[in-house]
Protein backbone atom coordinates (compact mmCIF):
# COMPACT_ATOMS: atom_id res chain seq x y z
CA UNK A 1 0.00 0.00 0.00
CA UNK A 2 1.12 3.37 -1.00
CA UNK A 3 2.00 6.06 2.13
CA UNK A 4 2.55 9.53 1.52
CA UNK A 5 4.58 12.00 4.14
CA UNK A 6 3.21 15.08 4.20
CA UNK A 7 3.85 18.74 5.21
CA UNK A 8 8.05 17.71 5.22
CA UNK A 9 10.86 20.17 5.48
CA UNK A 10 12.95 18.24 2.82
CA UNK A 11 16.71 18.84 3.16
CA UNK A 12 18.09 20.98 -0.17
CA UNK A 13 14.95 20.83 -1.46
CA UNK A 14 11.42 22.37 -2.61
CA UNK A 15 9.45 19.96 -2.12
CA UNK A 16 7.20 19.21 1.08
CA UNK A 17 5.83 15.54 0.27
CA UNK A 18 6.61 12.58 -0.79
CA UNK A 19 5.04 8.99 -1.98
CA UNK A 20 6.49 5.66 -0.98
CA UNK A 21 5.63 2.24 -2.72
CA UNK A 22 7.24 -0.88 -2.64
CA UNK A 23 10.17 0.81 -0.32
CA UNK A 24 11.20 3.31 -2.65
CA UNK A 25 10.75 6.39 -3.32
CA UNK A 26 8.10 6.96 -5.95
CA UNK A 27 7.14 10.43 -5.97
CA UNK A 28 8.83 13.58 -4.49
CA UNK A 29 6.53 17.01 -4.49
CA UNK A 30 4.11 19.42 -2.72
CA UNK A 31 1.54 18.61 -0.55
CA UNK A 32 -1.53 18.47 -2.84
CA UNK A 33 0.09 16.40 -5.69
CA UNK A 34 1.18 13.44 -3.22
CA UNK A 35 -2.02 13.58 -1.57
CA UNK A 36 -3.85 13.27 -5.13
CA UNK A 37 -1.22 10.19 -6.19
CA UNK A 38 -2.08 8.29 -2.29
CA UNK A 39 -5.58 7.72 -3.07
CA UNK A 40 -6.58 5.69 -0.21
CA UNK A 41 -3.35 4.70 0.96
CA UNK A 42 -1.47 6.28 4.42
CA UNK A 43 -1.13 9.66 4.85
CA UNK A 44 1.35 10.95 7.18
CA UNK A 45 1.49 14.54 8.59
CA UNK A 46 5.52 15.26 9.07
CA UNK A 47 3.95 18.30 10.81
CA UNK A 48 7.39 20.86 9.33
CA UNK A 49 9.74 18.63 10.90
CA UNK A 50 13.17 18.49 8.93
CA UNK A 51 13.89 15.20 7.04
CA UNK A 52 17.15 13.87 5.46
CA UNK A 53 18.19 11.08 3.64
CA UNK A 54 18.73 7.83 6.59
CA UNK A 55 22.06 8.14 7.94
CA UNK A 56 24.65 6.07 7.02
CA UNK A 57 27.35 5.44 9.55
CA UNK A 58 30.42 4.20 6.97
CA UNK A 59 32.47 2.34 9.57
CA UNK A 60 31.81 0.52 12.19
CA UNK A 61 31.62 -2.93 14.54
CA UNK A 62 27.91 -3.59 14.98
CA UNK A 63 27.79 -6.86 16.24
CA UNK A 64 30.40 -5.64 18.55
CA UNK A 65 28.33 -2.77 19.43
CA UNK A 66 25.95 -4.88 20.31
CA UNK A 67 28.19 -6.60 22.63
CA UNK A 68 29.23 -3.59 24.26
CA UNK A 69 25.56 -2.74 24.75
CA UNK A 70 25.51 -6.17 26.51
CA UNK A 71 28.94 -5.87 28.44
CA UNK A 72 29.81 -3.20 32.23
CA UNK A 73 29.71 0.13 29.95
CA UNK A 74 32.88 1.47 31.06
CA UNK A 75 32.97 4.64 28.58
CA UNK A 76 31.40 7.47 31.78
CA UNK A 77 33.85 6.50 34.44
CA UNK A 78 36.29 9.15 35.40
CA UNK A 79 38.40 7.23 38.00
CA UNK A 80 39.75 3.65 38.50
CA UNK A 81 37.85 3.86 41.61
CA UNK A 82 34.58 4.59 39.36
CA UNK A 83 35.70 0.99 37.25
CA UNK A 84 36.27 -1.03 40.33
CA UNK A 85 32.65 0.23 41.66
CA UNK A 86 31.01 -0.52 38.27
CA UNK A 87 32.52 -3.76 38.32
CA UNK A 88 31.94 -4.84 42.07
CA UNK A 89 28.04 -4.58 41.20
CA UNK A 90 27.77 -6.33 38.05
CA UNK A 91 29.93 -8.89 39.95
CA UNK A 92 26.63 -9.78 42.59
CA UNK A 93 24.59 -11.24 39.25
CA UNK A 94 27.90 -13.12 37.69
CA UNK A 95 27.17 -17.12 37.36
CA UNK A 96 30.15 -19.12 37.81
CA UNK A 97 31.90 -19.71 34.72
CA UNK A 98 31.13 -16.28 33.36
CA UNK A 99 33.53 -13.62 32.39
CA UNK A 100 33.28 -10.19 33.77
CA UNK A 101 33.45 -8.05 31.01
CA UNK A 102 33.39 -4.23 30.31
CA UNK A 103 34.20 -1.76 27.63
CA UNK A 104 34.70 1.40 26.95
CA UNK A 105 37.23 2.99 29.32
CA UNK A 106 39.69 5.62 28.80
CA UNK A 107 42.19 5.94 31.22
CA UNK A 108 43.14 9.03 29.74
CA UNK A 109 39.59 11.25 30.20
CA UNK A 110 40.32 9.95 34.29
CA UNK A 111 39.95 13.30 36.76
CA UNK A 112 40.77 11.98 39.80
CA UNK A 113 43.26 9.67 40.84
CA UNK A 114 46.16 8.28 38.41
CA UNK A 115 45.64 7.93 34.91
CA UNK A 116 45.22 4.50 34.19
CA UNK A 117 43.40 1.06 35.33
CA UNK A 118 45.66 -1.80 36.26
CA UNK A 119 45.56 -5.98 36.51
CA UNK A 120 45.48 -5.15 40.66
CA UNK A 121 43.02 -2.91 40.27
CA UNK A 122 40.72 -5.66 38.74
CA UNK A 123 42.35 -8.04 40.89
CA UNK A 124 41.04 -6.02 44.09
CA UNK A 125 37.51 -6.66 42.48
CA UNK A 126 38.12 -10.58 42.42
CA UNK A 127 41.12 -13.06 42.09
CA UNK A 128 38.77 -15.86 41.03
CA UNK A 129 36.28 -14.74 38.09
CA UNK A 130 37.96 -13.68 35.34
CA UNK A 131 37.72 -9.82 34.37
CA UNK A 132 38.37 -8.34 31.31
CA UNK A 133 38.52 -4.75 30.23
CA UNK A 134 38.73 -3.55 26.35
CA UNK A 135 40.23 -0.08 26.44
CA UNK A 136 37.58 2.15 24.03
CA UNK A 137 40.15 2.23 21.16
CA UNK A 138 39.58 -1.65 20.78
CA UNK A 139 43.25 -1.84 20.55
CA UNK A 140 44.04 -2.52 24.58
CA UNK A 141 42.65 -4.85 26.68
CA UNK A 142 43.25 -4.91 31.02
CA UNK A 143 43.22 -8.33 32.54
CA UNK A 144 43.06 -9.31 35.83
CA UNK A 145 45.41 -12.36 37.12
CA UNK A 146 43.12 -15.05 36.85
CA UNK A 147 42.70 -14.42 33.15
CA UNK A 148 46.71 -13.88 32.44
CA UNK A 149 47.18 -17.63 34.10
CA UNK A 150 44.51 -18.93 31.71
CA UNK A 151 46.11 -17.63 28.56
CA UNK A 152 49.27 -19.04 29.73
CA UNK A 153 50.98 -15.67 29.63
CA UNK A 154 53.75 -14.69 32.51
CA UNK A 155 56.50 -12.34 32.69
CA UNK A 156 58.53 -13.41 29.54
CA UNK A 157 55.80 -14.36 27.31
CA UNK A 158 56.19 -12.16 24.05
CA UNK A 159 53.56 -12.11 21.08
CA UNK A 160 54.50 -10.90 17.50
CA UNK A 161 52.78 -7.64 16.33
CA UNK A 162 51.60 -7.08 20.10
CA UNK A 163 52.78 -5.79 23.18
CA UNK A 164 52.74 -7.38 27.41
CA UNK A 165 52.36 -5.07 29.88
CA UNK A 166 52.51 -8.05 32.46
CA UNK A 167 52.89 -5.66 35.65
CA UNK A 168 49.54 -3.85 34.81
CA UNK A 169 47.77 -6.36 33.03
CA UNK A 170 47.51 -4.99 29.81
CA UNK A 171 47.85 -6.40 26.15
CA UNK A 172 47.92 -4.54 23.36
CA UNK A 173 46.98 -4.89 19.68
CA UNK A 174 47.88 -9.28 18.64
CA UNK A 175 48.86 -9.93 22.57
CA UNK A 176 45.05 -9.38 22.72
CA UNK A 177 44.51 -12.44 20.89
CA UNK A 178 45.23 -14.93 23.55
CA UNK A 179 42.93 -13.68 25.44
CA UNK A 180 39.83 -13.14 23.21
CA UNK A 181 40.58 -17.22 22.34
CA UNK A 182 40.30 -17.75 25.86
CA UNK A 183 36.99 -16.11 26.23
CA UNK A 184 35.55 -18.41 23.47
CA UNK A 185 33.99 -17.25 20.71
CA UNK A 186 29.99 -15.78 20.55
CA UNK A 187 27.52 -18.65 19.27
CA UNK A 188 25.32 -18.06 15.96
CA UNK A 189 22.42 -17.20 18.72
CA UNK A 190 24.63 -14.68 20.55
CA UNK A 191 25.92 -13.19 17.44
CA UNK A 192 22.12 -12.21 16.26
CA UNK A 193 21.22 -10.96 19.61
CA UNK A 194 24.54 -8.58 19.58
CA UNK A 195 23.35 -7.68 16.03
CA UNK A 196 19.85 -7.45 16.71
CA UNK A 197 20.88 -5.03 19.94
CA UNK A 198 23.25 -2.93 17.96
CA UNK A 199 20.33 -1.90 14.64
CA UNK A 200 17.78 -0.95 17.49
CA UNK A 201 20.34 1.63 19.10
CA UNK A 202 21.67 2.67 15.49
CA UNK A 203 18.01 3.33 14.36
CA UNK A 204 17.51 5.45 17.63
CA UNK A 205 20.42 7.43 16.39
CA UNK A 206 18.19 7.93 12.73
CA UNK A 207 21.16 5.41 10.87
CA UNK A 208 19.41 3.23 8.28
CA UNK A 209 22.75 1.91 6.65
CA UNK A 210 26.46 1.51 8.16
CA UNK A 211 29.58 -0.14 6.69
CA UNK A 212 30.61 -2.63 9.28
CA UNK A 213 33.77 -4.44 10.21
CA UNK A 214 32.47 -7.98 12.52
CA UNK A 215 34.00 -11.32 10.95
CA UNK A 216 36.80 -11.36 13.89
CA UNK A 217 35.03 -9.67 16.62
CA UNK A 218 33.55 -12.46 18.72
CA UNK A 219 34.56 -14.89 16.26
CA UNK A 220 37.53 -16.14 14.39
CA UNK A 221 36.21 -16.51 10.79
CA UNK A 222 33.96 -15.18 8.23
CA UNK A 223 31.58 -18.42 8.51
CA UNK A 224 29.14 -17.86 11.30
CA UNK A 225 29.03 -14.01 10.93
CA UNK A 226 28.02 -14.15 7.35
CA UNK A 227 25.72 -16.75 8.12
CA UNK A 228 24.04 -14.86 10.49
CA UNK A 229 23.99 -11.59 8.77
CA UNK A 230 22.25 -13.55 5.51
CA UNK A 231 19.79 -15.13 7.51
CA UNK A 232 18.34 -12.33 8.64
CA UNK A 233 18.41 -10.43 6.13
CA UNK A 234 16.65 -13.16 4.30
CA UNK A 235 13.95 -13.17 7.07
CA UNK A 236 13.79 -9.44 6.40
CA UNK A 237 14.63 -8.94 10.20
CA UNK A 238 17.57 -6.08 9.61
CA UNK A 239 16.67 -2.83 10.12
CA UNK A 240 20.08 -1.23 8.96
CA UNK A 241 21.45 -2.16 5.37
CA UNK A 242 24.64 -3.57 6.56
CA UNK A 243 27.79 -3.20 3.68
CA UNK A 244 30.51 -5.73 5.24
CA UNK A 245 33.91 -4.83 5.77
CA UNK A 246 35.73 -8.56 5.35
CA UNK A 247 38.44 -8.95 7.67
CA UNK A 248 40.33 -12.41 7.46
CA UNK A 249 43.06 -13.35 10.00
CA UNK A 250 44.85 -15.16 7.06
CA UNK A 251 44.90 -15.48 3.52
CA UNK A 252 43.99 -18.96 3.67
CA UNK A 253 40.75 -17.66 5.20
CA UNK A 254 40.28 -14.99 2.12
CA UNK A 255 41.16 -17.31 -0.05
CA UNK A 256 38.13 -19.83 0.88
CA UNK A 257 35.74 -16.98 1.24
CA UNK A 258 36.53 -15.91 -2.29
CA UNK A 259 36.72 -19.79 -3.74
CA UNK A 260 32.78 -19.53 -2.48
CA UNK A 261 31.95 -16.93 -4.80
CA UNK A 262 31.91 -14.09 -2.13
CA UNK A 263 33.23 -10.81 -2.95
CA UNK A 264 32.66 -7.10 -3.51
CA UNK A 265 28.86 -7.11 -4.16
CA UNK A 266 27.81 -9.75 -3.74
CA UNK A 267 24.17 -9.96 -1.33
CA UNK A 268 20.96 -8.60 -1.23
CA UNK A 269 19.34 -5.20 -0.45
CA UNK A 270 20.02 -5.75 3.50
CA UNK A 271 23.27 -7.12 3.77
CA UNK A 272 26.30 -7.01 0.81
CA UNK A 273 29.62 -8.06 1.26
CA UNK A 274 31.98 -4.16 0.85
CA UNK A 275 35.87 -4.07 1.04
CA UNK A 276 38.15 -6.42 2.32
CA UNK A 277 39.11 -4.59 5.95
CA UNK A 278 42.77 -4.67 7.31
CA UNK A 279 44.27 -3.34 10.15
CA UNK A 280 47.96 -1.99 9.85
CA UNK A 281 48.60 -0.32 13.59
CA UNK A 282 46.40 0.78 16.69
CA UNK A 283 45.19 3.81 18.07
CA UNK A 284 46.34 7.46 18.79
CA UNK A 285 45.39 7.25 22.22
CA UNK A 286 47.26 4.35 23.24
CA UNK A 287 50.33 4.93 21.29
CA UNK A 288 50.05 2.33 19.32
CA UNK A 289 49.01 3.65 15.73
CA UNK A 290 52.59 3.45 14.12
CA UNK A 291 54.34 6.64 13.54
CA UNK A 292 57.13 7.30 11.55
CA UNK A 293 58.80 9.36 14.17
CA UNK A 294 58.96 8.54 17.86
CA UNK A 295 56.27 10.06 20.08
CA UNK A 296 56.43 13.47 21.06
CA UNK A 297 55.73 12.23 24.62
CA UNK A 298 57.47 8.94 24.63
CA UNK A 299 60.66 8.86 22.62
CA UNK A 300 61.02 5.50 23.10
CA UNK A 301 58.06 4.29 21.10
CA UNK A 302 57.07 4.77 17.02
CA UNK A 303 53.85 2.55 18.38
CA UNK A 304 52.63 -0.72 16.91
CA UNK A 305 52.61 -2.71 13.17
CA UNK A 306 49.68 -5.42 13.24
CA UNK A 307 50.77 -6.62 10.03
CA UNK A 308 53.51 -7.02 7.92
CA UNK A 309 53.95 -5.63 4.99
CA UNK A 310 54.45 -9.17 2.90
CA UNK A 311 51.23 -10.11 4.62
CA UNK A 312 49.24 -7.37 3.73
CA UNK A 313 50.15 -7.96 0.01
CA UNK A 314 49.25 -10.43 -0.62
CA UNK A 315 45.99 -10.49 1.18
CA UNK A 316 45.03 -6.95 -1.32
CA UNK A 317 46.77 -8.83 -3.98
CA UNK A 318 44.39 -12.02 -3.50
CA UNK A 319 41.29 -9.72 -2.96
CA UNK A 320 41.88 -7.68 -6.27
CA UNK A 321 42.36 -10.50 -8.49
CA UNK A 322 38.38 -10.93 -7.58
CA UNK A 323 37.65 -7.01 -7.84
CA UNK A 324 37.76 -6.75 -4.15
CA UNK A 325 39.28 -3.29 -3.15
CA UNK A 326 40.90 -3.18 0.53
CA UNK A 327 40.42 -0.02 3.11
CA UNK A 328 42.85 0.35 5.34
CA UNK A 329 42.62 1.40 9.23
CA UNK A 330 46.16 3.27 9.60
CA UNK A 331 46.09 6.01 11.91
CA UNK A 332 49.49 6.88 12.12
CA UNK A 333 51.82 8.09 9.02
CA UNK A 334 53.94 5.26 9.36
CA UNK A 335 51.07 3.06 8.57
CA UNK A 336 49.73 5.16 6.19
CA UNK A 337 53.41 5.04 4.85
CA UNK A 338 52.68 1.03 4.56
CA UNK A 339 49.35 1.35 3.51
CA UNK A 340 50.09 3.45 0.36
CA UNK A 341 53.49 1.52 -0.80
CA UNK A 342 50.86 -1.38 -1.49
CA UNK A 343 47.59 0.10 -2.70
CA UNK A 344 50.16 1.54 -5.49
CA UNK A 345 50.56 -1.66 -7.06
CA UNK A 346 47.37 -2.48 -7.19
CA UNK A 347 45.21 0.84 -7.80
CA UNK A 348 43.81 1.80 -11.42
CA UNK A 349 43.46 5.68 -12.31
CA UNK A 350 40.64 6.88 -10.44
CA UNK A 351 40.41 4.30 -8.25
CA UNK A 352 37.20 2.57 -9.66
CA UNK A 353 37.24 -0.25 -7.04
CA UNK A 354 36.63 1.51 -4.17
CA UNK A 355 40.37 1.40 -2.06
CA UNK A 356 40.20 2.96 0.83
CA UNK A 357 41.84 4.46 3.69
CA UNK A 358 39.93 4.14 7.41
CA UNK A 359 40.83 7.04 9.71
CA UNK A 360 42.97 9.46 7.76
CA UNK A 361 44.30 10.71 11.62
CA UNK A 362 47.89 11.19 11.38
CA UNK A 363 48.75 12.20 7.92
CA UNK A 364 52.06 14.27 6.12
CA UNK A 365 50.70 16.77 3.91
CA UNK A 366 52.28 14.77 1.00
CA UNK A 367 49.81 11.76 1.97
CA UNK A 368 46.71 13.78 1.61
CA UNK A 369 48.06 14.77 -1.45
CA UNK A 370 48.79 11.13 -2.64
CA UNK A 371 44.87 10.09 -1.18
CA UNK A 372 43.26 12.87 -3.36
CA UNK A 373 44.93 11.93 -6.50
CA UNK A 374 44.68 8.42 -5.89
CA UNK A 375 40.65 9.30 -5.72
CA UNK A 376 40.96 7.10 -2.26
CA UNK A 377 37.96 6.57 -0.20
CA UNK A 378 38.56 8.23 2.88
CA UNK A 379 36.49 7.18 5.94
CA UNK A 380 36.57 9.67 8.92
CA UNK A 381 35.07 9.50 12.14
CA UNK A 382 34.84 12.98 13.28
CA UNK A 383 33.31 12.01 16.63
CA UNK A 384 36.87 11.18 17.77
CA UNK A 385 37.66 15.19 18.06
CA UNK A 386 36.52 14.83 21.51
CA UNK A 387 39.25 12.81 23.12
CA UNK A 388 41.78 12.96 20.13
CA UNK A 389 41.90 17.09 20.29
CA UNK A 390 43.69 17.15 23.61
CA UNK A 391 46.30 14.74 23.07
CA UNK A 392 46.93 15.23 19.41
CA UNK A 393 49.15 17.94 20.75
CA UNK A 394 51.22 15.98 23.06
CA UNK A 395 51.61 13.02 21.08
CA UNK A 396 52.95 14.69 17.86
CA UNK A 397 55.15 17.65 17.00
CA UNK A 398 52.87 20.88 16.09
CA UNK A 399 53.51 20.49 12.10
CA UNK A 400 52.29 17.45 12.07
CA UNK A 401 49.31 17.99 14.24
CA UNK A 402 48.36 20.80 11.99
CA UNK A 403 48.36 18.65 8.50
CA UNK A 404 46.27 16.21 10.77
CA UNK A 405 42.84 14.70 10.41
CA UNK A 406 43.05 16.61 7.56
CA UNK A 407 38.87 16.38 6.87
CA UNK A 408 37.81 19.45 4.57
CA UNK A 409 40.76 18.73 2.30
CA UNK A 410 39.75 15.15 1.95
CA UNK A 411 36.35 15.99 1.62
CA UNK A 412 36.57 18.95 -1.08
CA UNK A 413 38.78 16.74 -3.56
CA UNK A 414 37.62 12.75 -2.65
CA UNK A 415 34.89 11.04 -1.60
CA UNK A 416 34.99 11.39 2.43
CA UNK A 417 32.52 9.73 4.20
CA UNK A 418 31.91 10.04 8.23
CA UNK A 419 30.97 7.17 10.65
CA UNK A 420 31.56 6.60 14.74
CA UNK A 421 33.90 3.28 14.75
CA UNK A 422 31.17 2.17 17.46
CA UNK A 423 31.77 0.92 19.82
CA UNK A 424 34.60 3.24 20.00
CA UNK A 425 32.67 5.99 19.78
CA UNK A 426 28.67 6.22 20.63
CA UNK A 427 27.10 6.37 16.93
CA UNK A 428 25.29 9.65 17.64
CA UNK A 429 25.64 10.87 13.96
CA UNK A 430 24.11 14.48 15.08
CA UNK A 431 26.72 14.67 17.47
CA UNK A 432 29.64 13.48 14.90
CA UNK A 433 27.93 16.35 12.49
CA UNK A 434 28.42 18.66 15.50
CA UNK A 435 32.03 17.92 15.85
CA UNK A 436 32.90 17.72 12.36
CA UNK A 437 31.33 21.43 11.99
CA UNK A 438 32.98 22.81 15.24
CA UNK A 439 36.57 20.24 15.64
CA UNK A 440 36.61 21.94 19.34
CA UNK A 441 36.33 18.93 22.17
CA UNK A 442 33.40 19.37 24.36
CA UNK A 443 35.25 17.10 27.19
CA UNK A 444 38.67 19.51 27.21
CA UNK A 445 38.00 22.42 24.87
CA UNK A 446 40.68 21.81 22.56
CA UNK A 447 40.37 22.62 18.83
CA UNK A 448 42.08 21.25 16.21
CA UNK A 449 43.08 23.18 12.91
CA UNK A 450 40.36 25.30 11.73
CA UNK A 451 41.21 25.55 8.68
CA UNK A 452 39.45 21.92 8.56
CA UNK A 453 36.01 22.30 9.49
CA UNK A 454 33.19 21.04 7.43
CA UNK A 455 30.23 23.08 7.27
CA UNK A 456 26.71 21.36 8.38
CA UNK A 457 25.64 20.63 4.38
CA UNK A 458 28.97 18.82 4.12
CA UNK A 459 28.58 16.56 7.40
CA UNK A 460 25.02 15.67 6.14
CA UNK A 461 26.65 14.49 2.93
CA UNK A 462 29.07 12.99 4.85
CA UNK A 463 26.91 10.96 6.81
CA UNK A 464 24.46 10.56 3.88
CA UNK A 465 25.89 10.61 -0.05
CA UNK A 466 29.17 9.56 0.58
CA UNK A 467 28.86 7.04 2.59
CA UNK A 468 26.20 5.28 -0.23
CA UNK A 469 29.23 6.07 -2.70
CA UNK A 470 31.74 4.50 -0.51
CA UNK A 471 29.53 1.44 -0.65
CA UNK A 472 29.15 1.63 -4.49
CA UNK A 473 25.57 2.18 -3.43
CA UNK A 474 24.79 5.63 -4.58
CA UNK A 475 22.37 5.02 -7.19
CA UNK A 476 19.89 2.88 -4.32
CA UNK A 477 20.65 4.84 -1.02
CA UNK A 478 21.82 8.34 0.50
CA UNK A 479 19.41 10.96 -1.03
CA UNK A 480 15.44 11.37 -1.13
CA UNK A 481 14.76 10.84 -4.62
CA UNK A 482 12.68 8.60 -7.10
CA UNK A 483 13.87 5.23 -7.55
CA UNK A 484 16.28 5.28 -3.79
CA UNK A 485 14.79 3.12 -1.52
CA UNK A 486 12.77 4.99 1.03
CA UNK A 487 15.33 4.94 3.98
CA UNK A 488 15.19 8.98 6.05
CA UNK A 489 15.84 10.10 9.17
CA UNK A 490 13.17 12.83 10.77
CA UNK A 491 14.04 15.19 13.26
CA UNK A 492 12.57 18.07 15.31
CA UNK A 493 15.29 20.68 14.09
CA UNK A 494 16.67 21.77 11.28
CA UNK A 495 19.63 21.72 11.71
CA UNK A 496 21.19 23.57 8.46
CA UNK A 497 19.57 26.85 10.27
CA UNK A 498 19.79 26.66 14.15
CA UNK A 499 22.74 27.98 16.36
CA UNK A 500 25.48 25.37 15.93
CA UNK A 501 25.50 24.46 19.52
CA UNK A 502 21.54 23.29 19.28
CA UNK A 503 22.67 20.60 16.72
CA UNK A 504 23.48 18.34 20.12
CA UNK A 505 19.92 18.99 21.67
CA UNK A 506 18.15 17.73 17.91
CA UNK A 507 15.67 14.58 18.49
CA UNK A 508 15.58 12.04 16.15
CA UNK A 509 11.81 11.37 16.07
CA UNK A 510 11.18 8.61 12.93
CA UNK A 511 13.77 6.61 11.66
CA UNK A 512 12.62 4.81 8.43
CA UNK A 513 14.16 1.94 6.46
CA UNK A 514 12.49 1.09 3.32
CA UNK A 515 9.61 2.91 3.88
CA UNK A 516 8.70 0.67 7.38
CA UNK A 517 9.28 2.70 10.91
CA UNK A 518 11.79 1.03 12.25
CA UNK A 519 11.87 4.20 15.30
CA UNK A 520 9.74 6.39 16.38
CA UNK A 521 9.97 8.61 19.54
ZN1 LIG B 1 37.09 0.04 13.35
Amino acid sequence: MAKAYINARIWRSDAEAFLIEDHRFVQIGDNRSILEAVKDGEVIDLKGAFVTPGFIDSHMHLAYYGYYLSTVPLGGCMSAAEIVQALNAKKEEMVPGQVLQGMGYNESAFTSGPKAITRADLDSVSAEIPIVLTRHCGHIACVNTKVLEMCGIDAVTSIEGGEIDYENGLLKENAMRPMLDTLGHANAAEFEEYIVKGMQALNAYGITSCGSDDFLLRSDSYRMPLDVFLRLSYQGRMTVRVNEQCEFRTPEDLASFLDEGYTTGVGNEYFSIGPLKIIADGSLGGRTAKMSEPYADDPATTGTVDIDEEKMDIMVGLANRYNMPAITHAIGDGAVDQVLRVYRKYLLPGNPLGYGLVHCQIMRQDQTQEAIDSWLNCYIQSLFVDSDAAILKERVKPELAETSYPWKTLYENTNTSNGSDAPVEIPDALRGIYFAVTRTSLMSGDLMNQAECLTVDQALESYTEKGAKAFGMDDAIGRIAEDYYADFTVMDTDITQCPVEDILKAKIIRTVVGGEDVYCA
